[in-house]
Parts: structure tokens; C-alpha cells; sequence
């Protein structure tokens, strides 16, 4: 199929429930860094498809290509070959504005939580829902509340990063990523910093929240302890994916 500039697509559309909607479509995308005779070839036609409800995984070596078709899927990159639909928007033909919006519909998840030192657990959820114009700031206060709680964390909303455990900051970070009810989560090595049990429990709580939101999930690890989670796995190796 092919669509023209930031088309919505038939059967992509995100009401959770629908059956199958596809939300990631990458088709043969390749990717350089540098340019001319310094050029590094590190996607080489990589394709792979999540619809809504999945939760897939990623999976590959260091240095695969991961985090960059990661960044490329979350428009957080622009592309240069091959074809690339992310919540009904065709990434490598829509304008500036369009990727913004298409960010709004992704929530993402870093190996590294990155949360505000200066401010409350309840705060940084908060400061991501700053980005849209739709909610006052009673509404932010309740959704990240609500969203602490779904956590497991709604008794420490009031407390600094630097009182929380690694792991609480990590589901702090993914509480900040969920806050706004993506249609897609991307998350890039989330439970690299975790030791087993918390990594394990990070991972129940995104499939959770795929399976009762109806989003898409596409997590990219080499933790072998939480393949079991995913509907599918993919591997990368060298910039493809079998
Ligand atoms: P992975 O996440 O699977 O470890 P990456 O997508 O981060 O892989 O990197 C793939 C390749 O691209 C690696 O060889 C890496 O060194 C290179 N690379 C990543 N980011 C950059 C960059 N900003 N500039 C140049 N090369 C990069
Ligand atoms: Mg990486």
C-alpha cells in the first residue's frame, strides 16, 4: 500500500478493542550514519509490523541497530529509505507539525528513567502531560496520580527521585510515559538497570498495560529473562530483521 502526505490509513485508526489495528508498519528501512566515504550503513532494509494489543520484542546485539529504528519509529529521527507508518501517519513524507502529533500518540521508555531530581515523583508524571493543551491542572494532578497508582506507587507520589529505589524510579518513568494513554509504547532497554525480580515486574506491568489499554507495545531488549512476556519476538542482527 502505498499513501500519500500524512494520510490517515484505512484500519489503523485507535480505538482500543478494534480488532488489529496496525500501528507500526517499517518497511525495508535503511539508515546511514555520516555521509560519503565515511558512511556507516547501520540499517540495511529492516521491516517488521505491530498492531494494536502486542506486545513484541525487539531483540539483538549491541550495536544491531536497535535504538536507532527505535528513534526512527518514534519520530524522534528523520528517515531516509524505505517506508515507515506509525499510528496511521506515513513518517517519511508528513511535515514538522504532523510528527509532533504522532509523538503525542508514543510513549516512550528509556533504559535510564531520567526523572527531574527537583521534582516529586507525581510532578514529573505531570510534566509530561504539560505538552498537550487538553487538561487543566487538576485534571494532570488526578490523571498522574491515577497513573502512580497503577504503578503501585500511589503511597510515594509526594517523594524526590532520590528517595525512591531504582526500580520505583523506573516505574515512576514508565508511569511518566503512560500518563497520556499512548496508542504505542517504545520502550529501549527498560529493564537493563534492574535486577531480576524488578525488571520481571516492569515488564508485567507493560504488558498490562497493552492488554487492558489495547496499545502496542514494541520493547527492544537482550534481556532473555522477559522473552516469555512478548506475543512476538524479532531479532535483529547487522541492520536486519528475521
Ligand atoms: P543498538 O541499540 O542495537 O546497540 P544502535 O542503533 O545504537 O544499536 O547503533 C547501531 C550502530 O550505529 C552502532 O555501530 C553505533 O556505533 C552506530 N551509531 C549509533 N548512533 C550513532 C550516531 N549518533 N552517530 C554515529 N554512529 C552511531
Ligand atoms: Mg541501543
Amino acid at each position: 500500500m502505498t499513501i500519500s502526505d500524512h494520510t490517515q490509513i484505512s484500519g489503523s485508526q485507535d480505538t482500543p478493542g478494534n480488532p488489529a489495528a496496525r500501528l507500526i508498519r517499517a518497511e525495508n528501512i535503511i539508515y546511514h550514519y555520516g555521509s560519503g566515504e565515511l558512511a556507516q550503513q547501520v540499517l540495511k532494509g529492516a521491516s517488521l509490523t505491530v498492531e494494536s494489543g502486542e506486545f513484541v520484542i525487539l531483540a539483538g546485539p549491541s550495536g544491531s541497530g536497535k535504538s536507532t529504528l527505535l528513534t526512527l519509529i518514534g519520530a524522534l529521527r528523520k528517515g531516509q529509505e524505505g517506508q515507515l507508518e506509525v499510528a496511521g501517519t506515513n513518517l517519511m513524507t508528513c511535515r514538522e507539525n504532523y510528527l509532533r502529533l504522532v509523538r503525542q500518540k508514543i510513549g516512550f521508555v528509556f533504559q535510564q528513567h531520567n526523572l527531574l531530581g527537583f521534582l516529586t515523583a507525581q510532578q514529573n508524571v505531570e510534566m509530561s502531560l504539560e505538552m498537550f493543551d487538553d487538561y487543566s491542572a487538576s485534571e494532570r494532578h488526578h490523571m498522574a496520580l491515577n497513573m502512580l497508582h497503577h504503578v503501585g506507587l500511589g503511597d510515594k507520589a509526594h517523594l524526590y527521585p532520590a528517595q525512591l529505589s531504582v526500580g520505583q524510579k523506573q516505574r515512576v518513568a514508565i508511569a511518566r510515559s503512560l500518563v497520556h494513554n499512548p496508542q504505542i509504547i517504545l520502550a529501549d532497554e527498560p529493564t537493563a538497570s534492574l535486577d531480576s525480580k524488578t525488571g520481571i515486574q516492569v515488564t508485567e506491568m507493560l504488558q498490562k498495560m497493552v492488554k487492558e489499554q489495547g496499545c502496542a507495545a514494541l520493547v527492544v531488549t537482550h534481556d532473555n529473562r522477559i522473552f516469555s512476556y512478548a506475543d512476538r519476538i524479532l531479532h535483529i542482527e547487522d541492520g536486519r530483521i528475521f
